[in-house]
C-alpha cells in the first residue's frame, strides 16, 4: 500500500476544531504545514509550523499567502485542506440577505478561490475541501438553507475540479462531517440533547475532529490515489439513517 502521508500541507481555518486536527496530525507524522486563519494562535508553536492571517474570501490576501507557501513550506505543498467555514443555522423567514451572502462568501467564495491557488502551487497532489452532511439532507428542527446551499455547492466544486485538475496530477475531494463534537454544537445543546441528537444514529455518539481530521489526511495522502471527485461523509451514519 501507498501510504504515503503528505509532507507539505496547507490547512485554513487552522487555529481551531477540525483545521486544527488536521494540522496537528500533518505535524505529528513529521509533516511541515503553512496554517492559514482569520484568527491565527499566538500561543501555538511547533516544529515544522508556520502561520499566517488571512481571509479565505479575500482574493488579494489568498493570492500573496499562497504565492509565499513553496517557500514558507520548503518546496511545493503536496496538499492543501481547506477548513475555513462560517456555520450558522437560522429559519428562511430569519435569514437576511447580508447572513446569505455572509455564508456564500466564506464558504463558496472561499473554497473557490483557496482552490484556484492552489492548483497554481501544487505541482503533484491534493485538494481537500469541507462540505457538510447538511448539503445532503433538510433538517426541519434545525433549518439553516444558506449554510446548507454553501456546502452544496463544495460538492459541486469537488466534483468540477477533479474533472478539471486530474490531467494534472491533482485530485479533488470533499470531505462532509456530521455531528462533531466540538463548542460549536456542546454549546448549544445541554447533554441530555446531545444524547437525544444521537441516540438514532448508526455510531450513537458525536463524532471528534480526530474522525474528521483522519479522513481530510487520508484523502490527501498517497493511500487515497485513485480516490478523486467524491465526498465523503464522516458522519457516524447520518445520511444514511
Ligand atoms: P471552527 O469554528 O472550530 O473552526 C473554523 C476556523 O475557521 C476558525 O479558526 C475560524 O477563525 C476560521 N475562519 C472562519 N472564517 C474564516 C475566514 N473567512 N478566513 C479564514 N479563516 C476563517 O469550525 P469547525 O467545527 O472546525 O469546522 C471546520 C469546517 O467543517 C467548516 O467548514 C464547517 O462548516 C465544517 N463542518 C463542521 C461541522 C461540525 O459539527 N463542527 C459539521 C459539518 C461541517
Amino acid at each position: 500500500l501507498n501510504s504515503t502521508l503528505p509532507r507539505r500541507v496547507v490547512v485554513t481555518g487552522a487555529a481551531s476544531g477540525i483545521g486544527r486536527a488536521v494540522a496537528e496530525g500533518a505535524l505529528a507524522s513529521g509533516g511541515r504545514v503553512l496554517a492559514i486563519d482569520l484568527h491565527p494562535d499566538a500561543a501555538w508553536d511547533a516544529p515544522g509550523l508556520v502561520q499566517r492571517a488571512a481571509d479565505v474570501s479575500d482574493e488579494a490576501r489568498i493570492t500573496e499567502v499562497f504565492s509565499q507557501a513553496p517557500a514558507l513550506l520548503g518546496g511545493a505543498p503536496d496538499a492543501v485542506v481547506h477548513c475555513a467555514g462560517v456555520y450558522r443555522w437560522k429559519a428562511l423567514a430569519e435569514t437576511s440577505a447580508e447572513e446569505w451572502d455572509l455564508s456564500m462568501r466564506v464558504n463558496g467564495r472561499g473554497s473557490f478561490l483557496v482552490s484556484r491557488e492552489a492548483s497554481r502551487i501544487i505541482d503533484e497532489g491534493a485538494i481537500v475541501l469541507l462540505s457538510s452532511v447538511a448539503y445532503g439532507r433538510g433538517d426541519e428542527t434545525e433549518p439553516g438553507s444558506a449554510y446548507a446551499a454553501s456546502k452544496g455547492a463544495i460538492v459541486s466544486l469537488a466534483q468540477q475540479l477533479a474533472a478539471e485538475l486530474g490531467g494534472r496530477g491533482i485530485r479533488v475531494n470533499a470531505v462532509a462531517p456530521g455531528m462533531i463534537d466540538t463548542p460549536m454544537l456542546t454549546l448549544g445543546n445541554t447533554p441530555r440533547a446531545v444524547e437525544a441528537l444521537t441516540a438514532h444514529l448508526p455510531a450513537r455518539r458525536l463524532g471528534t475532529v480526530d474522525d474528521v481530521a483522519a479522513a481530510c489526511l487520508f484523502l490527501a495522502s498517497g493511500s487515497a490515489a485513485y480516490i478523486t471527485g467524491t465526498t465523503v461523509h464522516v458522519d457516524g451514519g447520518y445520511l444514511a439513517s
